[in-house]
């Protein structure tokens, strides 16, 4: 339900409610703050893109609250990935991915991404002060100098209703509207490339669906660049290059596809879900805040999904425009905090789409020789390991200096049994040894107090050492769960706390 205030000032409005737009609308909403979501489609999109996510991604998730509904949702695997070529051999790897890693939660995870979808939209319908719009679709964008304005209404219906928000955030994917109305150019990181989606639900019963690989494939073969995904149970996904002779309304027709995936499976043992051609893109916007208007996820970025990232990208964007949007709305940080949202994660998304681009440059090489090069330099210098980055924010909100500041800080279980994220909840969090944070003034323990930062003096072994490793005595963790400084004693303390947005 709406509103029927035509008036009513939401203090955001989201545009899209995808998992970007959805997770937003989770972190603001159990925040206290007034959300409108509008959303053009009337329900889920009923098949998926992503199907991977890591252990940062549920991490966010814990922090919204939707854990154990994403875990419903998902399952974890430490298969890793594995680029071979045509010959089968191991030019690249993924792995050493057991157990539970920094993050708090497993490195990797799969999931059915309607299913993930809904799980998000399930935790923001407990929302009183989120309302969601379905089957609106915002065609115009009015800004002053308070507010907002934007109208919305069914697809295609001619007559639309307005509502306004103090801040809009263009969650509204990679043709995003609000992008197109702020003017922003994109940077172009230079992958463009068609590619076909297979999703298949496999007959368990099928011994060749049963021989298949748990790990994720990269099939760098010259002749047919592919990937291949086990996304849990009967589900698979396949990523098949187009080459240019293809035809695109002709490659997703199954008499085209089964011939290409032969090797692995045939027509009787699986039913297809759905073909269809994504267009691989590595682009990021220039500028992701104009005055009350901001991007995320695709609408400010798009990633080749080489190492399934694109959607996570999304999600440290809301994980890092939530707290800074409500610190703002409940006017206790100013509105300039919320210029430090773009600057930090341009640099951030940059080196995931980097990497992103680089592996496309080892799966799409269709050049005989170039491939033979490729693989004489991998056999000369051996299989390259390699893991996702863990990059530094650009400059913002942190201290000036180089990591481990602005990069995000592991989340080990407490002494007393509870993850840290769960001792924080979602507030900015001072973590040190004790003699450290027993000898800062009293003043700087008052200021702790006003703000409402978690102190934590007995963090455990993982604390210590990651204290002593990077030799220091404290240091202050954001919302985010990024590192906003670090403090080697007591008064450098003192100074980290006056820093504070
Ligand atoms: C083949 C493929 C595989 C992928 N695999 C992975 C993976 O394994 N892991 C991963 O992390 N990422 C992956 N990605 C990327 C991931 O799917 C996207 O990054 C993610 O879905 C983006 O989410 P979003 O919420 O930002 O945008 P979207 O999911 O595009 O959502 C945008 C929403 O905005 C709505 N909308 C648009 N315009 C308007 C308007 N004017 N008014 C109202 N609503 C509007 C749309 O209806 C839509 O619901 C993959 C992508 C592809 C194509």
């Amino acid at each position: 339900m709406l509103p029927t205030d035509p008036d009513y000032l939401y203090d955001v409005a989201i545009v899209g409610f995808g998992p970007t737009g959805a997770l937003l609308a989770n972190l603001l909403g159990r925040a206290g703050r007034s959300v409108l979501v509008l959303e053009r489609d009337a329900e889920v999109h009923p098949l998926p893109r992503a199907v991977h996510f890591d252990g940062e991604a549920m991490r966010i998730f814990q922090s919204a609250g939707l854990a154990e509904a994403v875990l419903g949702v998902s399952r974890p695997s430490s298969k890793g990935m594995r680029f071979i070529n045509a010959e089968g051999e191991t030019l690249m790897e993924r792995r050493g991915l057991e157990g539970v890693g920094p993050q708090g939660w497993a490195n990797n995870w799969y999931f059915h991404q309607p299913r993930l979808d809904s799980a998000l939209r399930e935790g923001v319908a407990g929302l009183p002060n989120v309302t969601v719009a379905l089957d609106h679709e915002v065609v115009r964008v009015d800004e002053n100098a308070d507010y907002v304005r934007l109208s919305a209404g069914a697809p295609l219906r001619t007559r639309g209703v307005t509502h306004q928000a103090r801040y809009v955030v263009g969650c509204d994917g990679a043709r995003s509207l609000i992008r197109r109305h702020m003017g922003v150019e994109n940077d172009d990181l230079g992958l463009h490339q068609p590619w076909l989606v297979l999703d298949l639900l496999v007959d368990p019963a099928s011994p060749r669906a049963q021989a298949l690989p748990d790990h994720t494939m990269q099939l760098c073969d010259p002749a047919r660049p592919m990937t291949m995904v086990h996304v849990g149970g009967r589900r698979r996904r396949w990523e098949i290059m187009l080459m240019p002779s293809d035809d695109p309304l002709v490659a997703i027709r199954p008499e085209k596809f089964w011939p290409l995936l032969s090797r692995w499976i045939a027509s009787e043992d699986a039913v297809v879900e759905r073909a269809a051609i994504y267009t691989f893109h590595s682009t990021i916007a220039r500028q992701w805040r104009r005055r009350r208007l901001l991007l995320a996820g695709d609408a400010c970025h798009q990633t080749p999904p080489f190492l399934g990232q694109g959607m996570c990208a999304g999600l440290r964007d809301a994980a890092n425009l939530a707290w800074k949007l409500d610190a703002v709305l409940r006017r206790v940080a100013p509105d300039s905090l919320l210029d430090t949202y773009g600057s930090e994660r341009i640099a951030h998304v940059r080196a995931f789409i980097e990497l992103a681009v680089y592996l496309g440059g080892v799966i799409q090489a269709t050049d005989k020789r170039g491939a033979a090069a490729r693989d004489r330099h991998f056999r000369e210098q051996g299989a390259e390991i390699f893991d996702f980055p863990q990059p530094q924010l650009g400059p913002g909100a942190h201290q000036d200096a180089p990591p481990p500041v602005g990069v995000i800080f592991p989340q080990p279980r407490l002494p007393d049994g509870r993850l840290l994220d769960e001792a924080i909840g979602w507030r900015f969090a001072v973590i040190g040894t004790a003699r450290t944070l027993g000898g800062v003034t009293a003043q700087t323990r008052r200021h702790w107090h006003e703000r409402d930062i978690m102190v934590i003096d007995e963090g455990g072994p993982v604390i210590e050492a990651w204290l002593a490793a990077h030799d220091c005595g404290a240091l202050i963790l954001r919302p985010d769960r990024y590192v906003f400084g670090t403090a080697r004693t007591a008064a450098d303390l003192d100074a980290l706390t006056n820093a504070l947005p």
